[in-house]
Parts: structure tokens; sequence; C-alpha cells
């Protein structure tokens, strides 16, 4: 089966990690420091801070923005569930914004529309998260200038999104948001077998985020609220968690992280194979907008309903018996049961719901090769004809 994403895993990168490991620390210790200072350089941003997965960044993310019970955060129904769940870790409200048609993303003229209805009622939302989808970007721009107009705060959720860019400036610096989040899951761009990173400008955000990661406490003499004389002595501040990231999977962060424009460029190399391949079927492909440099994390088709009798179902399970491991990136979070429970209901963001009855992800992975995409085209056009 050819999987719909896979990470490479070098000499280099074993080599990284065995080295930890001959170490005295293991975990949270000096390469934890060197990957956060890498990420922080390459995205241009003042902070970055790992965690354990990109779930946990959200969490952090959510209170560091001091999210709490009964506050309003919107996402988009087309992400995975982690974009939501992160807001009710934390006793929030969440709603959605409708995807545009064209580029997966966020709608901004959804978000203006919902932000009008809910100025009326009072209900703002206290933080909107953008889903970078497929590593297309959401246009930040326009939605910074919305959070100043209603007075919400942005987290990005760029877990498909590490490397990507808009008019050179890279994701993660955090240039329209707040606080920006990637994932090293090993499907995403780079990976660090597990983990995640929230980046920020904020010293403030940072030091939130810090105690987040480890139980709310400090060494730091600055935060105590009681100073003592003593090398052994900390104190917890606030709640928080055990969300580290260990030094031996920072140490694969680190290295891959190195690897990073040179994926983006296959990447989006491969995704130009692609086009040119099924330029000819009933399909529509994603809109990167002028100026973006998609991360390509995910090559998303969607079937043209109209030309293709048969429905999506089935030519997922086409493809998955030809060997081709086509995925669904996303099932609509509010169609979810869990989410259903919650009062969501079929029809309450039907642009997401048509994406999600057309929409079929291809195997997109830096090592793919141009007999392996030439296969995938070919047995797409069988899939879509018969
Ligand atoms: C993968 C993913 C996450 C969660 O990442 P983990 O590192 O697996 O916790 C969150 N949001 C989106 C959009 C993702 O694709």
């Amino acid at each position: 089966m050819i999987p719909y994403g896979k990470q490479e895993i070098t000499e280099d990168d074993i080599t990284s990690v065995i080295n930890v490991l001959r170490s005295d620390l293991i975990t949270q210790g000096p390469v934890v420091e060197e990957f956060e200072n890498s990420l922080a350089h390459y995205c241009k941003s003042r902070f970055a801070v790992s965690f354990n997965s990109a779930t946990s960044a959200l969490h952090a993310a959510c209170s560091a923005l001091n999210i709490g019970h009964g506050d309003m955060v919107w996402t988009s129904p087309i992400s995975f569930v982690a974009s939501a769940n992160c807001a009710i870790y934390c006793g929030a409200v969440i709603d959605f914004v409708d995807i545009d048609p064209q580029t997966y993303c966020m709608s901004v003229s959804a978000l203006k529309f919902k932000l009008e209805e809910a100025k009326t009622l009072g209900i703002l939302p206290k933080v909107v998260i953008p889903v970078h989808l497929g590593g297309n970007l959401c246009d930040m721009e326009a939605i910074a200038i919305l959070s100043k107009s209603y007075g919400f705060k942005v987290i990005e959720d760029a877990s498909h999104a590490t490397g990507a860019s808009f008019d050179g400036v890279q994701t993660g610096s955090c240039t329209h948001s707040d606080i920006t989040v990637f994932s090293f899951h090993p499907v995403k761009n780079i990976t660090s077998g597990e983990g995640g990173s929230a980046l920020t400008n904020s010293s403030d955000i940072n030091s939130k985020l810090k105690l987040f990661r480890s139980h709310g406490i400090t060494r730091d003499q600055n935060e105590m609220v009681n100073k003592k004389d003593d090398p052994c002595y900390y104190e917890q501040i606030s709640l928080g968690y055990n969300y580290r990231l260990s030094d031996i999977h920072a140490a694969l962060g680190l290295s891959q992280l190195k690897r990073l424009n040179e994926y983006i460029e296959k990447r989006n190399r491969i995704a130009k194979n692609y086009d040119s391949l099924l330029k000819h079927l009933p399909i529509t492909l994603q809109n990167i907008p002028a100026g973006t440099i998609s991360a390509f994390h995910l090559y998303i088709i969607r079937i043209d309903r109209n030309k293709v009798k048969n429905d999506i179902g089935l030519v997922r399970k086409l493809m998955r018996k030809s060997g081709i491991g086509v995925n669904v990136h996303y099932i609509p979070i509010h169609l979810q049961p869990f989410y259903a429970n919650l009062g969501f209901k079929s029809g309450d963001f039907p642009e997401s719901e048509k994406y999600y009855m057309e929409a079929l992800s291809l195997p997109m992975y830096p090592t793919l090769t141009i007999e392996q995409i030439e296969y995938i085209a070919g047995k797409l056009g069988q899939a879509l004809s018969q």
C-alpha cells in the first residue's frame, strides 16, 4: 500500500538520536532548547515552546490566552478534531466557521458574517483558530484585521504548514496571530516521533506556555510568590500538566528541521507533477492563492459530482483496492458523534459538508517517486470513469 503520508528517516537523524541516548540527559534538556531556538530562528518568531504533541500545544495555547469556562472559541469544521477539542479542555464553548470552497481553509466572508451576527447577540468569540489545511494558508492578513475590530485573539493551527510562507513571511512568525502551533507527528512535514510546538512573540504568553507544559512549576525567582535563598526551592504557581518533549524526540526534530526547505521544494514539485497528470480528469484542485508557498502536507482533490458516476465512497474504495492509501481530511468535526451531542447537526456548515462528499487526499510525501505518481494518476482516472 502506498500510504498517504510518511516520514523519511536518514542516517543523520539516527545518529542525532543515538547521541542523546549516550548523553546524561534524555528528557527535556539542552537539545530541546536547541530545537526551540532553531525553530524560532527559522520562523523569525521570538519564542518557540516545544510540547509532546500539537494537541498539548493547542491546549496550552488556549490556556495561555486565558480561555476558561463559557468562553467562545471558533475554528474550522474541516480539521482534525484536536483543533476543537483544545477549547473544550478549557471549558470553552466551541463553534465553527464554514470553509472557503476553493481554498478549503476558513472562509473570511463567513467569519465576517458570523462575527456581525455574534456581535448583535453579544457572544463574540475570545479566540479564533484558523487551520492551514494541507499546508495552504488562511488569509491571515484579513483575519488579523477582523481580530482587531472584533477583539478576539488568534491561534494558527499550522500543524500542516511547517515550512509554508506568504509573500516571503514564514508561517510561525506570528505576524498576524498571537500563537502558531506546529505538529511533528510522523505524517506531518517534519517529525520528532511525537511532538509539537507553540510559537509566539509575546514574552508573557511564552512564560504561560512553559508553566502549562510543566505542572505550573517555576524555578524562576521573578515568577515566585515567596522568594527563598535555597537552590532546591521551586514553586507551583498555577495548574499545569506534564506536556514536555524529550531530548530524544527533539534530536530527531532538530535533525529533520535541517531538511525542511528541501522537503517543501519536493512536495511542491510532486504537487506540480500531480497537477499536470490529473488536469484532464473531472476534478478540482485546491486553490493556492498568489503569494502563498503551500507546505503541501496534503494533496487534496475534489471530484466533480456532475461528471463522475461513482460516489466518493466508491472512489475511495477503488483506490484502496489498487494499493493506494487515499484518505479524507477531514470528516467535518461538527458531524462527529461527540459534537453532534453538543447540538451540532447536518446542514450547519454546508460548504464543509459538500467538501466531505467530494474530497480525497492522494499520497504526498517527499520520497514519493514519479512512477508512483503516474500509477496513482492512472488509477484515479480509472476509478472516476468506471
Ligand atoms: C495532526 C494535527 C493536530 C494534532 O497533532 P498531534 O501532534 O498529533 O497532536 C492538530 N491539528 C491538525 C490540523 C492536525 O493535522
